[in-house]
């Protein structure tokens, strides 16, 4: 039977690659639901084209939405709204498989909604896991869902995990066998620039990802080495170990999306072209294996695979996120709301590109760090962080 799909964030760079691979595959996926936060025009044009039962945007865009559809004679589509649309859609008994591609924290309350609804839920949107790590994955276990890794290392490492992996203690030490997680980082546009070159960057220069074509706000933080810090909160998270085992290795090309080293002596490496679809795929076919578009890799133009350590003091994200995940607690949430502010305000040009971790770092070190114990402490926290580091900019 084919399965029935909802996308947070379809208009999005996930969003639009999940589409193309459901395309691929009419007789096993439907499109239930879809959600945008702007974009109205794209969004139409996806409606007319998959069909969706339910449609989700913001308040203020209902009457245009509405209008556009008329046109179409799309009348028959639903339309919810705002975040209580967000969490309806992401949890309804129509829906099997949910994924989570809305930026940022906005997609935290519904992709927690679809883990309690018990979906399958494929996480592109790590921001979510970041914020709520424990109390996410303990939702997983209670609620019996199914969170499946879409991020391209985090898919990679779930492939390179032996079978049975999840259904073991989670005590923060590696087990079956794994002793250890390489985490790999392209490094971003600015790998070789120096201290001086990376205060004069632009927002421009900062989305021109080398390998990947992104949304803004991953690609900033790909720049910075945020992305990577987010993911090693994130890889903690999803694999039940401690950031002592997770060691980030950069690997410009990006053939290798990550690595699983074993007490025998072995790595596994999952290896691919760059291109989300890859994962995507995998995610939502997994345990079987699907067809994409993705042309198989040729290693004979690949002759060359380099690694190097992470430098910390051009790209000092990576140590305050590797510090927010051994203080734990409220830390991370503030770390990542720190990190939106001062990326949308990079992007704005209010600050320049070096400000962003200094800006993460005063916020930090100006809250108080307790324990995440309920999404309503972790949202406070997300909350008064996003309003001392809206004054860190204005400074
Ligand atoms: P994007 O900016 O291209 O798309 C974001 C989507 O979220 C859009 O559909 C937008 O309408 C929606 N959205 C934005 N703000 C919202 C709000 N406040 N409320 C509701 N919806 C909102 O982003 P993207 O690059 O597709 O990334 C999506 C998520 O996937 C991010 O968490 C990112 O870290 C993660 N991710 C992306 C990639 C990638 O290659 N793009 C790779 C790995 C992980
Ligand atoms: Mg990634």
């Amino acid at each position: 039977m084919s399965q029935s799909v909802c996308i947070l964030g379809v208009t999005g760079s996930i969003g639009q690659s999940t589409l193309k691979i459901l395309e691929q595959h009419p007789e096993e996926y439907s499109v239930f639901a879809v959600t945008a936060h702007s974009r109205i025009v794209e969004l139409v044009e996806i409606c007319k084209q998959y069909r969706p039962k339910v449609v989700v945007v913001p308040a203020y865009k209902v009457d245009e939405l509405q209008q556009f559809l008329a046109r179409e004679n799309l009348n028959d589509i639903e339309i919810l709204q705002g975040e209580a649309g967000l969490i309806e859609v992401a949890s309804l008994p129509e829906v099997d498989v949910v994924m989570a591609a809305i930026v940022g924290a906005a997609g935290l309350l519904p992709t927690l909604a679809a883990v309690k609804a018990g979906k399958r839920v494929l996480l592109a949107n790590k921001e979510a896991l970041v914020m709520s790590g424990d109390l996410m994955m303990q939702a997983v276990h209670d609620y019996k869902a199914t969170l499946l890794p879409v991020d391209s290392e985090h898919n990679a490492i779930f492939q390179c995990l032996p079978e049975g992996y999840f259904q073991a203690e989670r005590n923060g030490q590696p087990k079956m066998g794994v002793s250890r997680v390489l985490l790999t980082a392209s490094g971003g546009p600015f790998l070789n620039h120096t201290l001086e070159q990376l205060e004069m960057v632009t927002p421009a220069q900062a989305c021109k990802h080398p390998k990947w074509s992104m949304g803004q706000k991953i690609s900033v933080d790909s720049a910075t080495l945020m992305n990577k810090g987010l993911e090693l909160i994130e890889a903690c998270h999803l694999f039940a170990i401690s950031e002592h085992f997770v060691t980030v290795v950069v690997h410009p090309q990006s053939i290798i999306h990550s690595m699983v080293q074993y007490v025998d002596g072995s790595t596994l490496a999952q290896m691919g072209n760059p291109d989300m679809c890859t994962p995507i795929a995998h995610a939502l076919a997994w345990p079987k294996r699907i067809q994409t578009h993705v042309p198989p890799l040729d290693l004979f133009t690949h002759t060359h695979l380099n690694f190097q350590e992470p430098d910390t003091t051009r790209f000092p994200a990576l140590k305050l996120a590797r510090q927010a995940m051994q203080a734990g607690g409220l830390a991370p949430a503030i770390l990542n709301a720190a990190n939106e502010i001062a990326v949308a305000a990079f992007l704005n040009n209010q600050i320049g590109f070096t400000q962003i971790p200094n800006i993460v770092e005063a916020t930090l070190n100006q809250l108080e760090n307790n324990a995440a114990d309920s999404v309503e402490v972790i949202l406070q926290a997300d909350c008064s962080a996003r309003s001392i580091a809206q004054q860190l900019v204005m400074s």
